[in-house]
């Protein structure tokens, strides 16, 4: 059964697209079959990939708004074999608007994805730094929500809101929805402040936080510029280390 795994925090640069483009490439990388979809109008998940996404004909933008193309026929191949990719751009930015006045504008996603989520086993979405509605749809769309924190003095900041937009999700749109869990991301062992936001992060989700830890590593920062993910780029990195083992993680767990 497909698990589809929403990547979300609506701060900004936490960590969220790092995480989509290297859990993804991991999950691949263990056999399964993967489909990441950038819903965020800066299309770091597809760029990250090595497309030119100002070049892009059809992107996400066409399979949301009217009169609308198949999902499938926007899917681009990775040079990772069994990760495919339904790339954004700056379209994209245009369906907060359009999408106001349509009807079931919070499921467009999930009922895209449904038609052909059984060709692939996870189904993994990067969402832009917003609870705007296509975060909201990024959320309904999902069985998992996967949240990425930085560790720094700031993490905690807009974590109740995120929660509580979850949760709002839960009771009147996707009853369904699970929290997977939290991922530390940057983490630097060697700061205190590190260790501090772990046991800050613990109140709020207790037993839920993610045994991998993604250190602060220039590797995993240089890899998008290459269009490579960080097993491609250095596959002996410690971020590739701590991706594989998150990838583990995630695959090993229960799902609810
Ligand atoms: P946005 O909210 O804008 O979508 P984001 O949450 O997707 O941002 P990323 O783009 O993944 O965050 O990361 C923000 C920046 O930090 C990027 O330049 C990225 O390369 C870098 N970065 C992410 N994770 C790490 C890490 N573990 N070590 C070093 N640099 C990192
Ligand atoms: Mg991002």
């Amino acid at each position: 059964m497909t698990r589809t795994i929403s990547v979300v925090n609506q701060k900004g640069g936490v960590g969220k697209t790092t995480t989509a483009i290297n859990l993804s490439a991991f999950l691949a990388k263990l056999g399964y079959k993967v489909l990441l979809v950038d819903i965020d109008p800066q299309g770091n998940a597809s760029s990250g990939f090595g497309l030119r996404v100002t070049d892009l004909e059809e992107s996400i933008y066409d399979v949301l708004v009217d009169e609308p193309k198949q999902l499938d026929s926007i899917i681009k191949k990775t040079k990772i074999s069994k990760l495919h990719l339904a790339p954004a751009n700056t379209n994209l930015a245009g369906a907060n608007i359009e999408l106001v006045s349509m009807p079931r504008r919070e499921f467009k996603l999930w009922d895209n994805i449904s038609t052909i989520s059984h060709k692939y086993d996870f189904v993994i979405i990067d969402n832009p730094p917003s609870l705007g509605i296509l975060a909201i749809n990024g959320l309904v769309a999902a069985d998992e929500v996967l949240i990425p924190v930085q560790t720094e003095y700031y993490a905690l900041e807009g974590l109740s809101q995120l929660l509580h937009t979850i949760e709002l999700v839960r009771q009147n749109l996707k009853p369904e929805l699970k929290i997977l869990g939290a991922v530390m991301t940057m983490y630097d062992g060697r700061s205190k402040l590190s260790e501090s936001v772990f046991y800050e992060l613990y109140k709020y989700f207790p037993n839920k936080i993610f045994r991998s830890i993604i250190p602060r590593n220039v590797r995993l920062a240089e890899a998008p510029s290459h269009g490579k993910s960080i097993y491609e780029y250095d596959n002996r990195s410690k971020g590739a280390k701590a991706y594989e083992k998150l990838a583990k993680e995630i695959a090993e767990a229960k799902r609810f």
